[in-house]
């Protein structure tokens, strides 16, 4: 295991560093990674918050080389460091656009907005964009070859599951971006906070199996009750997480309440109350 420490420009590999932001949290873990690619020309993927020391390393670490700063969604802890550092270096910004919905970084504005698919050549490697929508609508996923690291963002973090917060997040498309993972050749995943993680796959079955076994806790409380709010039901099916995380439990609540609506599985009231569909 490498350490998580802010602040310090680490080589994972031979043109591929890592730089922790200094905001650590308890949705951020030890902060939000930012990653260096390329030495002759450098993409900066995920500047993190505007936060001048860090964006002073950042800036520092491409000495001169940076072509582009690339995010893999509009989030706070993601973005905002994006504009003013690509104005600092003189490079271009590569991502989707901040949706409408939800505590965005509108502050961003890409000059190249990649389709699926799309890439960047920087120096031997190429980098290909993953649409993987999910716990938020533009989120991208960036695949460098050759080496199948595949940078997740927040789509896969290491060390806690992400929120999927609706409207903007969605759990059917976030299984759905996930299940789309075992088509690429993924060999490393590098999240957006915490460690490498070796084994993407296994790590990619996990996170369903978590999310569908949550989905079955939320089936089993629904089945209890004739109908009932989020609010209702938060206790019983986040009994398992600290309740100083319900906040948050309650928004994955809603995401997995509306995946049922969704698949059919269950129907709101007049008073938005949900019930299943027997
Ligand atoms: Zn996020």
């Amino acid at each position: 295991m490498d350490e998580l420490q802010p602040g310090v420009v680490v080589s994972l590999a031979p043109g591929i560093r890592r730089l922790i932001a200094p905001n650590a949290g308890p949705l951020t873990g030890p902060g939000t990674n930012s990653y260096l690619l390329g030495e002759d020309t450098i993409a900066v993927l995920d500047p993190g918050p505007a936060e001048p020391a860090h964006l002073a390393r950042l800036a520092k670490a491409c000495n001169g080389r940076a072509r582009w700063i690339l995010v893999t969604h509009t989030h706070r802890d993601h973005s905002p460091g994006a504009a003013p550092l690509a104005e600092a270096l003189g490079a271009e910004l590569v991502g989707m656009p901040a949706p409408a919905q939800g505590p965005q970084d509108t502050s961003f504005r890409p000059v190249r907005v990649p389709a699926d698919g799309d890439g960047l050549q920087i120096d031997a490697f190429s980098l290909t964009a993953v649409h993987t929508p999910g716990h938020a609508s533009n989120h991208l996923c960036w695949l460098l070859q050759p080496g199948g690291w595949l940078f997740t963002g927040d789509h896969i973090m290491a060390g806690s599951t992400v929120v999927i917060a609706p409207p903007d997040g969605n759990m059917n498309q976030y299984l759905a971006s996930l299940e789309r993972l075992r088509s690429l050749p993924v060999q490393l995943i590098a999240p957006g906070h915490g460690q490498l993680l070796d084994r993407p796959f296994e790590v990619v079955d996990w996170i369903i199996a978590h999310r569908l076994q949550r989905e079955a806790r939320v089936v089993g409380a629904l089945a209890r009750r004739t109908a009932a709010s989020a609010d209702e039901l938060l206790a019983d099916v986040y009994a398992d997480t600290a309740t100083s995380l319900h906040p948050l439990a309650r928004l994955s609540l809603q995401a997995h309440l509306e995946k049922l609506l969704e698949d059919g599985r269950a129907r709101t009231a007049p008073d938005g109350r949900f019930t299943l569909v027997s």
